[in-house]
């Protein structure tokens, strides 16, 4: 971390942990190679041809070839049919050398994300989306789990937050970040408050928050006269303006000078999401072949 130019906050720098993880993961999964143990393969499907879907899995899979992950390719046109995406994910389920499937979102209009998302075995679903993997988080059972959630937990503890008995905040409630980010700081020990579009006071109650994990989508929406002298702030935020500029969902230059502690956009949150879907696509190989051994 950086102490900011701004104010008092600790800059916390998303990009050298998750590089310093990668790098970890990377000797790791060399040793395996070494030992002709196994090299973990992701399944990459991107379905139409949405810009930013096409920038995310160019860095996912620039990604996986830093640290040795084999990955497998599967562009689809944008009007490729739900049948047929679905007999593509039986297949990849089916084959021997994918550990990880990675379908990216948002998906073409007519196909049912749903749908698809639970044809994926849940063995390999690294962005930890199926039903399943969410029930054991819910559980208290986490098994592979959603990587920006998971992004976040690790930023808290590099950050040194205190979690047990902490007044946490989740702004946002998908199924993809808000849920899963809930469930994992009461995991932690958290009392958590889960808001979302239709709560009433929002700035009332991220005022009541040592930790504040912004997930709504809404470029800027949380003020810096909202956070609490000493929280932690996490952005998951990512809002392209029309100028082209990406602004996270809080105000960071007003935030900055309150927080105890902060993540950037960029540089924050999105690149241990990356991380974190490498280390899940490691934890499915390993399990998968210590479930062949
Ligand atoms: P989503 O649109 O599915 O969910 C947004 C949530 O925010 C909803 O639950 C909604 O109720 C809530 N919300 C919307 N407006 C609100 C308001 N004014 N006040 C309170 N709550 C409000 O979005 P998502 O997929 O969960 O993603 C959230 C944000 O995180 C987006 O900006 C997305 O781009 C970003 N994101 C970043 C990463 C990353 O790796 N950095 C990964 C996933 C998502």
């Amino acid at each position: 971390m950086s102490r900011s130019e701004f104010g008092s906050a600790e800059i916390i720098d998303g990009k050298a942990l998750a590089a310093t993880i990668r790098a970890g993961l990377g000797v790791e999964i060399a040793g395996l190679r070494a030992a002709g143990r196994l090299q973990p393969g992701l399944a990459v499907v991107l379905a139409g041809e949405d810009p930013a879907s096409r920038i995310y899995v160019r860095n996912k899979t620039a990604a996986c070839a830093e640290v040795g992950i084999r990955t497998f390719d599967h562009r689809l046109a944008a009007d490729v049919s739900e049948t047929e995406l679905l007999a593509l994910i039986a297949a990849l389920n089916q084959d021997p050398e994918v550990d990880g499937i990675l379908v990216q979102l948002p998906l073409p209009p007519g196909i049912d994300a749903r749908r698809v998302l639970l044809a994926v075995d849940p063995r390999k679903d690294v962005d930890g989306f199926h039903p399943q993997n969410l029930g054991k988080l819910l559980m208290g059972e986490p098994d592979l789990v959603a990587c920006t959630p998971l992004g976040v937990m690790r930023l808290l503890e590099h950050a040194g937050t205190p979690l047990d008995g902490a007044d946490a905040i989740v702004v946002g409630r998908s199924n993809i970040v808000g849920k899963p980010m809930a469930a994992l700081l009461l995991s932690a020990n958290a009392t958590v408050t889960v808001a979302h579009s239709r709560t009433h006071d929002l700035p009332a109650r991220v005022r009541q928050a040592d930790v504040v994990i912004a997930a709504a989508g809404r470029p800027e929406l949380i003020r810096g006269d909202w956070i609490k002298e000493g929280a932690t702030v996490i952005d998951v935020g990512t809002n392209r303006t029309p100028a082209g500029k990406l602004l996270g969902d809080v105000a960071f230059a007003e935030a900055v000078g309150r927080a105890r502690a902060i993540t950037p956009v960029p540089g924050g949150v999105g690149p241990m999401t990356i991380a974190m879907l490498l280390s899940n696509t490691l934890l499915a190989a390993r399990r998968r072949a210590a479930g062949a051994a």
